[in-house]
């Protein structure tokens, strides 16, 4: 092994948390109130207030939160939703968990978003709604979204998992559809250990995704929480056990008051890769124009096997050499056997995703790497590439 081996290992999607959160998971403890109470409210709050949104549901996941976002908006079986090729396998499963079925279409080879005249292409008497992914952090093409959402009549419901402050020319992710589903899942923008949120526009709306992340209990259920005494409650629909509790809810408080700041390191870890690779025979990710603001969630090189020979696999073997993790954001939805048994689908069928796919590489971006690290990272890629090019 060579001397540019680090000491210790890079985590990759290492989450930062600080002194701040850390006492108030305590305070949650020793208050006895462990549950959703007031601090998953205070939470809300915020994050509404970040987002410059109508309403705010805490939930356990973005899974949960695109699955209830799903059966609020009323798709369910026989109806056919359409989403991107190039995203986590979650946004899919959502899909199936009401009974719909998703249908993909192939991403745009820059920005890695679903490309919106595929969107038309796909589209049946069947289709009721899109999900688009913005991929990474970069916004999707929203406006035409829009319009094609509103000459179809479709449901927009936004996988902002990637996307916490990702903006579009000033409106923020998640607030452009009819819902707007995060995640806060570890290695996220900001995490709760687990968690997730819905935002929504209709009032109507938030309350029934209130009522399905309890058990489908009224909505008095939640103000059993209160001090307010013994309240009976009722069960007025079929719900699930998605809501948020007050341990996740107070990191989530502190995260959210250190979400620019971080947003702020990533941008400058993000230009100094760009920098960095710019002399390296790999494809580097586009950096937004002048009106959107790129969440910069993900990191990613394309890795060009023939130009560098050697593969993708041997290079992600070496990174774990040097003590430094790296992840590939996504293998395409159509490359997974579920899907293929279930859906009949094939990478083939969305070329762009398939390659994508076979050649993309996520390096650690987290706010809380050093400038040695993001150092250490961009040595060790050009110096496995040097030896590469050499033999
Ligand atoms: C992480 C992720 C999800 C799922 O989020 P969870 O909070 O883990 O349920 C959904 N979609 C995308 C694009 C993701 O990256």
């Amino acid at each position: 092994m060579n001397g540019s081996r680090r000491e210790n290992f890079l985590v990759f999607g290492k989450p930062v948390l600080e002194e701040a959160e850390i006492e108030e998971v305590v305070d949650t403890l020793r208050s006895g109130w462990l549950g959703t109470g007031p601090k998953t409210t205070r939470f809300e709050n915020a994050f509404k207030e970040y987002k410059n949104a109508s309403h705010a549901v805490a939930v356990n996941s973005c899974t949960a939160a695109l699955h209830l976002s799903l059966l609020v908006a009323g798709i369910g079986p026989g109806d056919e939703v359409i989403t991107t090729a190039m995203t986590f396998c979650a946004t899919i499963n959502a899909i199936i968990y009401v009974g719909a079925t998703p249908v993909l279409v192939d991403i745009d080879s820059v920005t890695c978003n679903l490309d919106p005249e595929q969107v038309v292409a796909r589209m049946t008497e069947r289709t009721r709604a899109i999900v688009p992914v913005h991929f990474g952090g970069y916004p999707c093409d929203m406006e035409r979204l829009e319009q094609i959402a509103h000459q179809y009549g479709l449901i927009l419901i936004e996988d902002c998992a990637h996307a916490i402050e990702t903006e579009y020319y000033g409106r923020k992710a998640g607030t452009i559809g009819a819902f707007g589903c995060f995640s806060f899942y570890v290695t996220k923008n900001l995490t709760t250990g687990e968690g997730g949120m819905v935002l929504t526009r209709r009032p109507e709306d938030a309350e029934r995704v209130r009522t399905l992340a309890l058990h489908g209990l009224s909505q008095d259920a939640w103000k059993r929480f209160g001090n307010e005494g013994f309240k009976p409650y009722q069960v007025i629909d079929l719900g699930y056990k998605y809501n948020m509790t007050d341990i996740q809810a107070a990191l989530g408080i502190h995260q959210l008051r250190r979400i620019e700041r971080n947003w702020q390191r990533r941008r400058q870890i993000w230009s100094i890769y760009q920098e960095g690779f710019a002399s390296c025979p790999v494809g580097r990710p586009a950096d937004p124009p002048s009106g959107i603001r790129h969440g910069y969630h993900l990191y990613a090189l394309q890795w060009d096997e023939q130009r560098i020979g050697m593969s993708r696999v041997e290079f992600l073997h070496a990174m774990r050499m040097r003590n430094i993790g790296t992840s590939v954001h996504y293998q395409s939805i159509p490359c997974h056997p579920y899907y293929q048994d279930r859906f009949g689908w094939s990478p083939e069928e969305y070329p762009v995703a398939a390659r994508m796919s076979g050649t993309t590489v996520s390096l650690p971006m987290s706010a809380g790497l050093s400038d040695q690290d993001v150092w250490d990272v961009i040595g060790a890629v050009r110096q496995i590439i040097a030896e590469a090019s050499a033999c």
